[in-house]
């Protein structure tokens, strides 16, 4: 994928970016991954890119995984709402 070429965490450990618990040092290091994504140059890419395949663990886009859970179920209620899928 093009855009991960620009990706601000291709010089940072990944191990910020797939902390081992969501609490304690994990936590923290989910922070200092979201501070990262914030001043990425492709962070629109990467949050498209792990919604679409569903990633479900790690910081993606300045998103952990529960964030993008509640965006992809806002996401969806805001289709039924519109009246997609209707004829
Ligand atoms: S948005 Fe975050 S996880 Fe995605 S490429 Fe940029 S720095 Fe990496």
């Amino acid at each position: 994928m093009e855009w991960m070429h620009r990706a601000a965490c291709t010089d940072t450990d990944p191990e910020l970016f797939f902390p081992v618990s969501t609490e304690g040092p994990g936590a923290v290091q989910r922070e200092e991954a979201k501070r990262v994504c914030a001043g990425c140059p492709v962070r629109a890419e990467c949050l498209e890119y792990a919604l679409e395949s569903k990633q479900n663990s790690g910081v993606w886009g300045g998103l952990d995984e529960r964030e993008r859970a509640a965006l992809h179920r806002g996401r969806r209620s805001r289709l039924r709402s519109s009246g997609a899928g209707h004829h």
